[in-house]
C-alpha cells in the first residue's frame, strides 16, 4: 500500500498511491497512473492511479452502500464525533511526517505546512467533532391538533472536489462537516497534489470510519471530477477551485439537481487608509499577497493604498518582497517555495508580462528565481490602473498590485468593481470608518486591520462571482443537511 520515496530535498517518507474505494486500496479499474511532480526540483516523486468514470462509479456505489445499509447510518452522533477527534489527534501524531508529504507534492514552505496548515486542520476536524451530537430539530407550534417536529439529516453521498492549493486543509473543510452530519464521502483531490489526501485516508480507516464512509479517488477534473458531478447517485457537490470550473460544475450538477456549493476565486481589495498603523499594514499586505506563494482564492491581491501615504508604502513593500527568503521548502528559514507545477508557473509569469505591456511599473521582481524548480520572484507592481488585466483577473502567484486613492466613497466603488467578492481588508484607526466600509464592500470576509485570519468557528465564502454558500462554522452544516418536517395527528 506504502510507496518508499527518497526526496533529494527531503527526508524518506512513505505514502499511498492507491485509489481508496469501500474501505480497499485498488489500482484504477484501467490500470492508468499519473504523476506527480515535486515543484521545487520538477522530479517526479511517485506513479499515482488514475480514477475516471469507473472508478467514480464503484467508489459513489461504496458511498451509497455505507450511507444506506452499513454501520455507520446506525452510528451515534456522539461516536462520529468521536472519530472525527480520534483523526483529529492521528495527524497531531503523524504531523511532522504529514507536513513533509505535503510540501514534497505541493512546494510550499515547511514552516507554514507544519505551522500553519497542519493545526487549522487539527483544529477543524476537532470543531466540527464538537457538532456532531448537536444538530437538533425543532417543534413547531402549528395550527390544529398536531404535533410537527423538524429533524436534521444527512444529505446523502457527498461528492468533494478540491484543490492543489492547501490539499490537506481543504480536507479537513470538507470531511469535518459532511462526517459530522452523518454523510459519506466520495473525495476527488487535485491532479497535482493527490497524496497527503490518500495519507489522510489511511489515518481515518485507523480512526475507525467504517468502509465506504470515506472514498478517494485521484484523477483528473475533465475525466474524474466530471463523473462525480454527474453521477446520478451523488447528492450533493462541494468544490473548491477556479470560478471557470466552477460555472461549468453548476451547469452538469444540474441534471441531476444535485445541491452545490461553491468556494471560487477572488480578487480580494486590501484598502490602507493615510492613517493606519504602517508597519502593521506593511505586513498585513506582504502576508495577504504572498502567503502560499500567492496561491490564495482570499489574495489581497488589489492593494489600494491612500494617496499620502503612497510612495511610502510602495517603498516598504519593495524592501520587504526583496527580503524575502526563496528557497527549499524543506529549509525551516524558507518563506517562499516554487509555483504549484509549470502551468500555473508560466501563467503567472504571463501576467506580469501583460502587467508590463499594459504600463504597470514592475517595482521589484518579475522573473523566474533561480534555474530548477518553478520558482518566481515577489514582484510589486505599482501604478496599477483599474483596467488593466493585472487589476481585474485572479493572478495566483506572488505578484502584488498597488493602486492609489484619494477618497473613502471612490476606493469603496472601486473596490466594489470587480465580478468577485471572496474577501477584502481595511486598515485605519478610525473605527466608524472601518466598519462603515466593512458593511459596504461586498465580500463574505473582511478582515479590519489584519489579514488571512481564519477560524473553524467563522464562516468563509463569497459574494458574486466567488462562490455559493459558506464553509466553516455552524453554518457549512447545513451544506450536508436535508430539514425534514414530521407532522403527528393527535387525538
Ligand atoms: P485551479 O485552477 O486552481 O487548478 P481548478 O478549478 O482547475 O483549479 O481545479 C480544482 C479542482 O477541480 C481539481 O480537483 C480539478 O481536478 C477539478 N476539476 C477541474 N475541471 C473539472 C470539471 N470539469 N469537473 C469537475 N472537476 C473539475
Amino acid at each position: 500500500m506504502a510507496t518508499a520515496v527518497r526526496s533529494r530535498t527531503g527526508p524518506a517518507t512513505g505514502f499511498p498511491t492507491r485509489m481508496l474505494i469501500g474501505g480497499q486500496w485498488v489500482e484504477s479499474r484501467s490500470g492508468k497512473t499519473f504523476e506527480t511532480i515535486n515543484p521545487a526540483t520538477e522530479e517526479v516523486i511517485a506513479q499515482v492511479a488514475e480514477g475516471d468514470a469507473e472508478d467514480i462509479d464503484a467508489a459513489v456505489k461504496a458511498a451509497r452502500a455505507a450511507f444506506e445499509t452499513g454501520p455507520w447510518r446506525r452510528t451515534d452522533a456522539r461516536d462520529r464525533g468521536r472519530m472525527l477527534n480520534r483523526l483529529a489527534d492521528l495527524i497531531e501524531e503523524n504531523a511532522d511526517e504529514l507536513a513533509r508529504l505535503e510540501v514534497l507534492d505541493n512546494g510550499k514552505p515547511i514552516s507554514e505546512a507544519r505551522h500553519g496548515d497542519l493545526p487549522l486542520v487539527v483544529d477543524c476536524l476537532r470543531y466540527y467533532a464538537g457538532w456532531a451530537d448537536k444538530l437538533h430539530g425543532q417543534t413547531i407550534p402549528v395550527r390544529g391538533n398536531y404535533f410537527t417536529y423538524t429533524r436534521k439529516e444527512p444529505v446523502g453521498v457527498c461528492g468533494q472536489i478540491i484543490p492543489w492549493n492547501f490539499p490537506m486543509l481543504m480536507v479537513a473543510w470538507k470531511w469535518g462537516p459532511a462526517l459530522a452530519a452523518g454523510c459519506t464521502i466520495v473525495m476527488k483531490p487535485a491532479e497535482q497534489t493527490p497524496l497527503t489526501c490518500l495519507r489522510l485516508g489511511e489515518l481515518a480507516q485507523e480512526a475507525g470510519f467504517p468502509d465506504g464512509v470515506i472514498n478517494i479517488v485521484p484523477g483528473f477534473g475533465e475525466t474524474a471530477g466530471a463523473a462525480l458531478v454527474e453521477h446520478p447517485g451523488v447528492d450533493k457537490i462541494a468544490f473548491t477551485g477556479s470560478t471557470e470550473v466552477g460555472r461549468i460544475i453548476m451547469r452538469n450538477a444540474a441534471n441531476t439537481l444535485k445541491r452545490v456549493t461553491l468556494e471560487l476565486g477572488g480578487k480580494s481589495p486590501n484598502i490602507v487608509f493615510a492613517d493606519a498603523d504602517l508597519d502593521a499594514a506593511v505586513e498585513g499586505a506582504i502576508l495577504g499577497l504572498y502567503l502560499n506563494q500567492g496561491q490564495c482564492c482570499c489574495a489581497g491581491s488589489r492593494l489600494f493604498v491612500e494617496e499620502p501615504i503612497y510612495d511610502a508604502m510602495v517603498e516598504r513593500l519593495v524592501e520587504r518582497a526583496k527580503s524575502r527568503k526563496l528557497g527549499d521548502p524543506f529549509d525551516p528559514t524558507t518563506e517562499q517555495g516554487p509555483q504549484v507545477d509549470k502551468t500555473q508557473f508560466e501563467k503567472v509569469l504571463g501576467y506580469i508580462e501583460s502587467g508590463r505591456k499594459q504600463g504597470a511599473r514592475c517595482v521589484t521582481g518579475g522573473k523566474r528565481w533561480g534555474q530548477k524548480g518553478f520558482y518566481i520572484e515577489p514582484t510589486v507592481f505599482a501604478d496599477v490602473k483599474d483596467e488593466m488585466t493585472i487589476a481585474r483577473e485572479e493572478i495566483f502567484g506572488p505578484v502584488m498590485q498597488v493602486l492609489r486613492f484619494r477618497e473613502v466613497e471612490e476606493v469603496v466603488q472601486r473596490a466594489n468593481t470587480t465580478d468577485y467578492g471572496l474577501a477584502a481588508a481595511v486598515w485605519t484607526h478610525d473605527v466608524g470608518k472601518a466598519h462603515d466600509l466593512a458593511h459596504r464592500i461586498r465580500a463574505g470576509t473582511v478582515w479590519i486591520n489584519c489579514y488571512d485570519v481564519f477560524d473553524a468557528a467563522a464562516p468563509f465564502g463569497g459574494f458574486k462571482a466567488s462562490g455559493i454558500g459558506r464553509e466553516l462554522g455552524e453554518k457549512a452544516l447545513d451544506n450536508y443537511i436535508e430539514l425534514k418536517t414530521v407532522t403527528v395527528a393527535l387525538r
